[in-house]
C-alpha cells in the first residue's frame, strides 16, 4: 500500500525488540524496520525515508538525553516516540523538550497504544514545522519590511538634502553619498561614488571616504532630463558574506534608479541656475562680461587697490569703422570680427585682467597691478596683433580690423573712482580717433 506509515525501532534488547516488534506488526498499515544501535539507526534514516521513530534511550553506543539529542539532530523533520524502561517522568519531560513528539513505557507497549502514538507524534511533528515555517517567514516579513523602512528614509533623507536651496549643491551631494550606504544593512560595507560629466561639481565626483572600486557594484545613469549628467555607482566588497550578497534586492535596484533620476533633477536644477547667472553676467556672443557686471567686478578691483595702494590701469578700445563691416560685410561678419576681437585680447592679457563688452564695438579692458607705462605696452600689444591678424570668413576675403585705445591709470590716492577713470580713458580714446585711429593714446 502506498500510504503505509514507514516506522523505524531503535531497540537494542534482542528480547524488548522482538515484543515490539510483534506488536507494530500486528498494525496493518505500518511497515517496520529495526536497528540495534543509534549508529545504525542514523545510517538506515540516511538511507530510507521514515514517518515516525520508537527511539529506546539507553542504547550501547549513546545513553539517555544524549540519544535523544544526536537523533533529533540528525532528522529534524521526523517524528519520534521515546521508550523508556521505568516510569520516569522527568525523563520523558526531558525528551519532549529536547525535540521528540511523545513518549511510552516498555511495559505498557501495546498495538492500540503504538497506533495511536504514532499518529499523534506524526500530527505533533507536522504542526510543529508548520509553527516554524510560519515563525520564519514572519521573520523574514520583518527583515524586508526594515529594508523597506530604511530605503525609505534614505530617498526621503536624499530628497530633502537635494530640495534645500540653502545647502550649495557640491554640499547636498556630499549629503547624499553619505545618506545611500545607510539604507542597506552593512553600511560599513558599502561605498558610493557620484560622477559628473558637466562640471557643476568641483572635483567632478563626490564618494564616500571608504570607496573602493570593485566588479561587485550597482551602478545608474545620471540624467538631467535627457542630457546625461553623471553616474552613480554602489560599491561593495568581494569579502561580503554570501548572505549579504542578497542584499541587494530587484527593489533596491529600482532604488538606486530612483535616486541617480532625483540626483539628474538636481544637477538640472543647478545648470539652469548656472546659465541664468552666465545669462546676467556675460555677453552671450563674445563670452566677454556684459558692462553692469564688469563696473561691478573692476568697482572692486578699484576698490582693493586703493586700500593697498595698488596700481590699476583701464583700457578704452574700440574698433575702427565698425559700421562699415556691418554695412558691407553684413552683420554676420561684424559678429565674427566681436569675437576674434575678444579672443585676441584674451591672447594678449592674464588671467587675471577683466575684459567687459560695454556696448556695440566698445570694449573696456581693466588691467590690475599695472602702471600707466605697462598699460600702455599691453594697449600697444594688442593694437599691433589686431592690426596683423586676418579674420577668415566663409563666402569672401578675410577681415582686417584695426583698433583705438585709450589708457589710464586709476588715481587710487586720490580716491578716484571707476566712472572717472574710465572717462579719462574715454577722452583719450577720443583723441586717438581724431588722430587718425589705429591708435594709443594714454590719458593725463
Ligand atoms: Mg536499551
Amino acid at each position: 500500500m502506498p500510504n503505509k506509515q514507514h516506522a523505524l525501532l531503535v531497540e537494542d534488547s534482542p528480547t524488548q525488540a522482538l515484543l515490539t516488534l510483534a506488536e507494530l506488526e500486528k498494525l496493518p498499515d505500518v511497515k517496520v524496520e529495526h536497528a540495534a544501535s543509534l549508529a545504525a539507526a542514523l545510517e538506515a534514516i540516511a538511507k530510507t525515508r521514515f514517518d515516525v521513530v520508537f527511539l529506546d534511550l539507553t542504547l550501547p553506543d549513546s545513553v539517555g538525553d544524549e540519544t535523544v539529542k544526536r537523533f533529533c539532530g540528525a532528522a529534524p523533520e521526523l517524528a519520534v516516540v521515546v521508550l523508556t524502561n521505568h516510569d520516569d517522568d522527568a525523563q520523558a519531560l526531558q525528551s519532549l523538550e529536547q525535540g521528540a513528539q511523545d513518549y511510552m513505557l516498555k511495559a505498557r507497549i501495546d498495538a492500540p497504544s503504538l497506533s495511536r502514538s504514532l499518529r499523534y507524534s506524526i500530527q505533533r511533528k507536522r504542526a510543529e514545522i508548520l509553527v516554524r515555517e510560519a515563525r520564519d517567514e514572519a521573520l523574514e516579513a520583518n527583515r524586508q519590511l526594515e529594508r523597506r523602512m530604511r530605503q525609505i528614509n534614505c530617498l526621503y533623507g536624499v530628497s530633502r538634502a537635494l530640495e534645500s536651496h540653502e545647502l550649495p549643491l557640491k554640499v547636498a551631494m556630499e549629503e547624499v553619498v553619505g545618506i545611500i550606504p545607510s539604507a542597506w544593512l552593512r553600511p560599513e560595507t558599502i561605498g558610493v561614488r557620484l560622477t559628473c560629466h558637466n562640471g557643476l561639481l568641483p572635483g567632478g565626483f563626490v564618494e564616500t571616504p571608504d570607496f573602493v572600486e570593485t566588479p561587485w557594484r550597482l551602478e545608474a545613469q545620471v540624467f538631467a532630463g535627457s542630457r546625461p549628467a553623471g553616474r552613480m555607482e554602489i560599491c561593495w566588497p568581494e569579502s561580503r558574506p554570501a548572505e549579504g550578497s542578497q542584499a541587494f534586492a530587484v527593489s533596491e535596484r529600482e532604488l538606486v534608479r530612483e535616486l541617480a533620476r532625483r540626483v539628474g533633477q538636481a544637477l538640472e536644477r543647478a545648470c539652469v541656475q548656472k546659465e541664468l547667472v552666465q545669462l546676467a553676467t556675460i555677453d552671450f556672443l563674445t563670452e566677454a562680461l556684459n558692462r553692469r557686471h564688469f563696473m561691478q567686478m573692476v568697482g572692486s578691483e578699484i576698490q582693493r587697490a586703493t586700500r593697498y595702494g595698488r596700481p590699476l590701469s583701464v583700457l578704452m578700445l574700440d574698433i575702427d569703422h565698425f559700421k562699415r563691416i556691418n554695412d558691407d560685410r553684413g552683420h554676420a561678419a561684424g559678429d565674427e570680427a566681436l569675437k576674434a576681437f575678444v579672443i585676441l585680447c584674451r591672447d594678449v592679457l592674464r588671467d587675471q585682467d577683466i575684459i567687459g563688452r560695454l556696448g556695440g564695438e566698445e570694449f573696456a579692458i581693466a588691467l590690475p597691478e599695472t602702471g600707466l607705462a605697462s598699460a600702455e605696452v599691453v594697449a600697444g600689444r594688442v593694437r599691433a596683433h589686431l592690426a596683423e591678424m586676418e579674420i577668415p570668413l566663409s563666402g569672401g576675403d578675410p577681415l582686417h580690423l584695426t583698433t583705438s585705445i585709450g589708457v589710464a591709470e586709476c588715481k587710487v590716492k586720490e580716491g578716484e573712482g571707476l566712472e572717472a577713470c574710465l572717462g579719462r580713458a574715454d577722452a583719450a580714446l577720443y583723441r586717438a580717433k581724431a588722430q587718425g585711429r589705429d591708435r594709443v593714446e594714454a590719458a593725463e
